[in-house]
């Protein structure tokens, strides 16, 4: 991938996540103990303080770094959990050429990893239920061959859908489980956040597609 369209990943994904950090905190309030807007705050700033470092490496690596980072800054469940899907992710995606069936493969071994780390599946109210959908979204669009300003679309809506199943589930993962039936009727954060990074990426995918900088795979 090249550099600079990297560097922008990292900078949306910080500037999405600091915007929204209030919002993520709420949310945590509502199930948890109110620091995840915090936690991932600390995480992504500390990427974009070292994104020129990470933009300069092939893709494989920077992925990797970002999960250790964030495994180092994010502190609370999330932050080893988003530092699995990170890892895993640069361990599954070829340098290059980047297609969309290699970004499927490494979005499900990501996705797989948190399910690892966190002993937990889709339907629990966590992350996995924007992550999981996101996979499948462009694992769908890459065996159909579809045009990206397309996947994007699908990506994004599975992104808002699996983000609002999370609402009328019951947590069984996770501090949001100690609240048992008390956690039906709110999102989950991480869920929220998963769905805020996933929108911050296709804005970027999308931006550069229109600029010819990223081609349709
Ligand atoms: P903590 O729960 O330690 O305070 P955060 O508030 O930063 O950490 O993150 C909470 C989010 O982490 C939850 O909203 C959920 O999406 C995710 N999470 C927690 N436990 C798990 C798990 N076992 N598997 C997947 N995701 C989880
Ligand atoms: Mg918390």
């Amino acid at each position: 991938m090249a550099p600079d369209l990297l560097d922008t990943m990292m900078s949306a994904a910080a500037a999405v996540i600091r915007d929204n950090a209030e919002a993520l905190t709420a949310l945590d309030q509502a199930i948890g103990d109110g620091d995840h807007g915090i936690n991932m705050t600390r995480g992504f700033a500390a990427i974009e303080a070292e994104k020129a470092a990470m933009a300069a490496m092939a893709l494989p690596e920077a992925l990797q770094k970002i999960g250790m980072t964030l495994v180092m800054n994010v502190g609370g469940a999330s932050g080893p959990l988003y530092g699995s899907y990170f890892i895993a992710m640069g361990r599954a995606i070829p340098p290059d050429p980047l297609t969309a069936a290699a970004v499927a493969e490494a979005l499900i071994a990501g996705a797989l990893a948190v399910q690892q780390r966190g002993k937990s599946a889709p339907g629990e109210k966590t992350m996995l239920d924007v992550l999981v959908p996101v996979a499948d979204a462009v694992r769908a669009a890459a065996k159909a061959g579809t045009p990206t300003a397309d996947m994007l679309t699908a990506v994004r809506d599975a992104a808002a859908c699996g983000l609002e199943s999370t609402r009328d589930m019951l947590a069984t993962k996770g501090r949001a489980s100690y609240l048992g039936e008390r956690s039906v009727g709110h999102l989950d954060p991480g869920a929220q956040s998963s769905q805020l990074l996933v929108e911050s990426i296709c804005n970027v995918v999308a931006a550069n597609l229109a600029a010819a900088k990223v081609e349709d795979v």
